[in-house]
């Protein structure tokens, strides 16, 4: 089995530390900071074997080297973050595939949010770690990519199997649950959805992971096909990367 820990660090944002229970292996995704993730390891008598990052971003890398030089652990990333991501030892393309133990962690490029952007899917454990690319009634904000290519990128999330575990990299949920209410006030579904967001959030709970049938179900940034959607933002017959692209400069500036 690959355990699964949230570390909430910094103002928004989580750790993850994987254990596979069988070989004791594990990893750390997008450690923004060394220390919570030590304490942990610490707590539960683990080693850490790697580093996962998504992107090069200092919420993400932070606690890299700090990990390395404790840990000794190996630091895996993106190919195109080659000279961006401090510590890297092993650089990952679309397709590559890496291990915590038994369990296979397939690499799927995402560009959009970064340009060297990827995500960890593990397909037989159905456990998706996605970074900024997707949140919870959201998507990541275009740093370096266009909205096309964000887009594109969301559509391979979108033919994951619906129970896929998601787990994003910040607790933005609420927020973006707010602005998705916007442009689609009548999916009661997401309506729901947000009454429950707001019951955990009042108590300081998680809100992730989520899965990829919740998004698909809620998500403006996946739903870019809702008549009510298009019917708000007068783009009835518009092309679904060009309704995508006005959501997230609506998002941008709400
Ligand atoms: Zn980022
Ligand atoms: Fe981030």
């Amino acid at each position: 089995m690959l355990e699964t820990i949230a570390l909430p660090v910094l103002s928004d944002n989580y750790i993850y530390l994987l254990h596979d229970t069988v070989s004791g292996e594990t990893a750390a995704v997008d450690p923004a900071l060394a220390q919570p993730v030590l304490m942990k390891l610490h707590e539960k008598g683990w080693r850490l074997a790697a580093i996962l990052n998504t992107h090069h971003h200092f919420d993400h890398v932070g606690g890299n080297l700090e990990l390395k030089a404790q840990t000794g652990c190996k630091i895996i990333a993106s190919d195109y973050d080659r000279n961006r991501i401090p510590g890297i030892d092993v650089t990952v393309q679309e397709g590559d595939v890496v291990r915590i133990g038994e369990h296979k962690a397939k690499i799927i490029f995402t560009p959009g949010h970064t340009l060297g952007h990827i995500q960890y899917y593990f397909e037989q454990d159905k456990l998706l770690f996605c970074g900024d690319t997707l949140f919870a009634l959201g998507c990541g904000r275009l740093f370096e990519g266009t909205a096309e290519q964000l887009w594109y990128s969301l559509q391979k999330l979108k033919a994951m199997p619906p129970d896929t575990q998601v787990y994003c990299t910040h607790e933005y949920t609420q927020n973006n649950g707010r602005f998705a209410l916007t442009v689609e006030p009548d999916n009661m579904v997401l309506q729901e959805r947000m009454e429950f967001v707001n019951r955990l959030r009042a108590q300081n709970l998680p809100t992730l992971p989520t899965t990829i049938a919740e998004e698909l179900a809620t998500n403006p940034f996946l739903r870019e096909d809702s008549a009510s959607i298009r019917h708000t933002l007068g783009m009835i017959s518009d092309a679904p990367s060009d309704v995508f692209a006005k959501l997230r400069r609506l998002k941008d500036s709400y």
